[in-house]
């Protein structure tokens, strides 16, 4: 304790660097749009649409997780319900304040319309938490959970593995416990607007989950790590293991549509084999028209792709990979230190705004002209920088 009261007093007087994963990955992206986020902690007064449902979807998955591990003696089938009518009551709660926020901010034309949104929208990330939940169900025996939105604050070692100047801060999605291989896991929530299956190629880079690894080893060797809802801690024995991505597509299936003579279409429709089948169950038995060749084929084309709504990867880092975290953070720390210092080195990257496929860049205007002061009025200003990790800590005690 009193080495870490040390440490502590060390950043208050010298006001030592804390990063998240994401302001690293801010800075690199452009060195500008870092300063207007994490310096001057310019925010747009709403939140993207995209950032906010990711928000909502992911506070819905740990309200589920929680639930399903509440009440450890109940079957499988009970706990899965629980996760599912937790998860739904976060997207309620979660919708309603979004929409809240469009009304109060004026980001609408017609209050109907505003209306029939937020109901498509619960819709859509009901159907993305119960299908996710669904679809891990294996989870609830196999894995115990540890800890759902988990805030941390690790220092970045040096080579010798002495605590210095640099800290890191992040919120990790799922922290689990799996007993067969004696492994600590740890979970990540992605949303993609494809295939999920995509994720497969993209895990290999991520470099936050190296982050997170050399964190989830710094709690576990200071035995921060106990099981959820109980005091007991999770094995020493137990090594750092495993990242599980979880990928859900931000859609929702559709019923096929029925033509003139009452067959089911056989039109390529975004949709599951089972809801298709029953479509093809309702023409046979209550319209009483024969499946066509052509229907077949199409429910075939959908099992094919079963898994159209969600996937899950899993990718083992080494530890060498985690050590690259490391010290490329403490490169990138250092860089961010000197732009901080000196202006000239906070160069704008104009190769990141201006991505054919991303969208513009909301700090365009103020960018291109940094001394009007009325630009800065289309931002609110945040005090802490890492507004993420805050909230998370205060849900942690709340
Ligand atoms: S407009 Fe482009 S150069 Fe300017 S802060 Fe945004 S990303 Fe950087």
């Amino acid at each position: 304790l009193k080495g870490k009261e040390q440490v502590e007093q060390k950043i208050r007087k010298h006001q030592l660097t804390v990063v998240t994963n994401s302001e690293l990955a801010t800075f690199r992206d452009c060195p500008q749009l870092h300063h207007f986020v994490y310096r001057e902690g310019l925010r747009p007064r709403l939140r993207a649409r995209a950032l906010a449902l990711g928000s909502v979807l992911h506070d819905a998955l740990a309200d589920g997780y929680r639930a399903g591990y509440q009440y450890l003696d109940d079957d499988t089938a009970m706990r899965l319900q629980r996760q599912i009518v937790a998860a739904e009551r976060a997207v309620d709660r979660g919708i309603a304040r979004w929409f809240a926020e469009r009304e109060i901010a004026d980001d609408f034309s017609d209050g109907a319309a505003l209306d029939a949104e937020s109901l498509e929208t619960v819709a859509l990330v009901k159907f993305m938490a119960r299908n996710f939940f669904e679809a891990t169900r294996a989870d609830l025996s196999e894995l115990r959970l540890v800890a759902v939105e988990k805030p941390f604050r690790v220092p970045v070692r040096d080579r010798v593995g002495r605590v210095r100047s640099l800290w890191s801060e992040g919120v990790m999605d799922l922290v689990a416990y799996d007993p067969l291989y004696d492994q600590l896991v740890l979970g990540e929530h992605k949303t993609l607007t494809g295939d999920p299956r995509q994720l497969e190629k993209r895990v290999e880079m991520d470099p936050q989950t190296s982050g997170y690894l050399y964190a989830l080893r710094e709690l576990h060797q200071n035995g921060e790590l106990r099981f959820y809802g109980t005091d007991e801690p999770v094995p020493a024995s137990a090594k750092v293991g495993r990242t599980i991505y979880n990928g859900l597509r931000k859609a929702m299936p559709r019923e096929p549509g029925v033509n003139k003579d009452g067959h089911v279409s056989s039109a390529l429709i975004d949709t599951t084999a089972e809801i298709y089948e029953q479509a093809l169950q309702r023409q046979v038995h209550e319209r009483k028209l024969p499946v066509k060749e052509q229907q077949l084929e199409r429910l075939e084309a959908l099992r094919a792709r079963a898994a159209g709504y969600f996937a899950r990867t899993e990718y083992a880092r080494t530890e060498a990979e985690v050590e690259r975290w490391r010290w490329e953070t403490y490169t990138d720390a250092n860089r961010i230190r000197e732009a901080e210092r000196d202006p000239t080195r906070r160069t704008r990257n104009a190769g990141h705004c201006t991505h054919a496929w991303s969208m513009p860049c909301r700090y365009k205007a103020v960018c291109l002209d940094p001394d009007a002061p009325e630009l800065r009025a289309e931002f609110r200003v945040v005090t802490d920088r890492h507004t993420e990790v805050v909230e998370a800590l205060e849900a942690e005690g709340a």
